[in-house]
């Protein structure tokens, strides 16, 4: 599956705020944002012509690089989410916010979206006692989360723990035997992401 493999920082610059796309370095003073807070780019500076269509575009994006995913796949969850009763962007949310590389971040056993894919696509990760090896896999209520036995990827894992917030209410998770349970699917105001997902059905909904 492909992934975005670009600068993160200006990722964050041009939307104008911290998306915390690179773990610790986004708590020090080396951030990206507080150095250079203009958008990248040679007119950076400039003066942006504001519109209804570039707030709602401006969101999406911010959405997609949040959660690391490319433009098709993320089309993809809105046309999954307009399938699924409920509110459309709250259901978007909710399926992005259930990724497994989101979910080893929200237990803090990653210490951003794309270590934990990393972690994930080096077969370091069970759900339910079986290997997963795909980052976009969608947990469920009552999976079970669990470092594989004997990785080598268990110093980095607890590290991350060490960056840990706090955890939220849907997910539970163990740092000493680096296992984790979902207890059920995330509500809205459990979803920390700095989004306003009703720009973005607009968008779609054009
Ligand atoms: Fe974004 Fe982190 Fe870079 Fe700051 S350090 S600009 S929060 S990726």
């Amino acid at each position: 599956m492909a992934r975005d493999t670009g600068p993160q920082c200006k990722q964050c610059r041009r939307e104008g705020q911290k998306l915390f796309l690179k773990g610790e370095r986004c708590l020090t003073d080396k951030c990206g944002v507080e150095r250079r807070s203009y958008p990248p780019g040679e007119h950076g500076r400039g003066r942006l012509k504001q519109s209804e269509y570039r707030v709602q575009l401006r969101e999406k994006q911010k959405a997609r690089r949040y959660y690391g995913v490319l433009e098709r796949q993320f089309h993809g969850y809105y046309v999954k989410a307009s399938r699924q009763p409920g509110i459309t962007g709250e259901n978007l949310l909710a399926l992005l916010e259930s990724r497994l590389d989101n979910v080893l971040v929200r237990l803090g056993f990653a210490a951003s979206r794309r270590q934990g894919r990393q972690l994930i696509r080096h077969g370091h990760w069970t759900v339910n006692g079986r290997r997963v090896n795909i980052p976009s896999y969608q947990v469920r209520p009552g999976d079970v989360i669990a470092i594989k036995a004997d990785t080598p990827a268990t110093q980095v894992v607890r590290d991350a723990t060490e960056l840990t917030g706090q955890i939220p209410a849907w997910l539970q998770a163990d740092h000493e035997s680096l296992t984790a349970k979902v207890l059920r699917k995330p509500e809205r105001r459990e979803v920390a992401a700095p989004v306003q997902e009703q720009l973005i059905v607009e968008l779609y909904s054009k």
